[in-house]
């Protein structure tokens, strides 16, 4: 089977999406880009995690043009390619609806520097304005968002992150949803939170570099 670990891979992180709560239903996607063989392979559009097995996940070339796997690759297969095409340093998309990303994201807000967690992104998360689900246009807000970032959210949609390895873009996509929980518990309490400061930031993302 054409890469036969990335599809695994997909496989277990697909499921412990669902399981974490970091999607609902079908929601969501995950792809891997080989960059040596020049091929990405990414979950099927709106499919069972429970069910999925390493022969589901759709493997293409660069173009899109599918080389193995029956069905259809995921509607945000752009959404999943435009980071491949213009981030070196991605090749690992993430793709989740988690609940307190995607409230944030309804409200046009992204997540601030209130947690030292943020680092794994880079620096604060911003929000992309809306635009459809499987668009090209999201796709772009997508891009423009995660500048210099290893997350953004999606407006009234989701989170998504990248990073060199899965196992990362998964991390990335946990913990900020993890902090986005956070800062809205304390918008709840009335607190009005100050950001960390850019040196620490700076400081912090020296040490995260691991995560690039
Ligand atoms: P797919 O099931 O086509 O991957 O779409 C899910 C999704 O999250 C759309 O944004
Ligand atoms: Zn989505």
């Amino acid at each position: 089977m054409i890469l036969a670990g990335e599809r695994e891979s997909i496989v277990k992180y697909s499921k412990q999406m669902l399981k974490s709560g970091l999607v609902v239903g079908t929601g969501g996607n995950i792809s891997i880009y080989n960059r040596e063989e020049n091929l990405i392979a990414i979950t099927p559009g709106s499919r069972d995690y429970l069910t999925l097995e390493a022969k589901d996940i759709i493997v293409l070339d660069s173009d899109g043009r599918i080389v193995d796997g029956e069905g259809s690759p995921s509607s945000e297969l752009a959404l999943h390619r435009i980071f491949y095409k213009n981030r070196e340093d991605i090749s690992s998309v993430v793709h989740t609806h988690s609940f307190h990303a995607a409230s944030l994201s309804c409200m046009n807000k992204g997540v601030p520097a209130i947690h030292y967690l943020i680092a794994c992104a880079g620096g604060d998360v911003r929000c992309a304005p809306y635009e459809t689900f499987g668009t090209s246009e999201l796709a772009q807000q997508a891009l423009l968002g995660m500048e210099a970032r290893r997350c953004v959210l999606l407006a009234r949609h989701g989170l998504v992150s990248g990073a060199r390895t899965l196992e990362k873009a998964y991390s990335i996509a946990s913990h900020i949803e993890y902090i986005a929980g956070l800062y809205l518990t304390c918008l709840s309490a009335g607190q009005d939170i100050q950001p960390l400061s850019v040196e620490e930031l700076e400081k912090l993302n020296r040490e995260f570099v691991s995560y690039q």
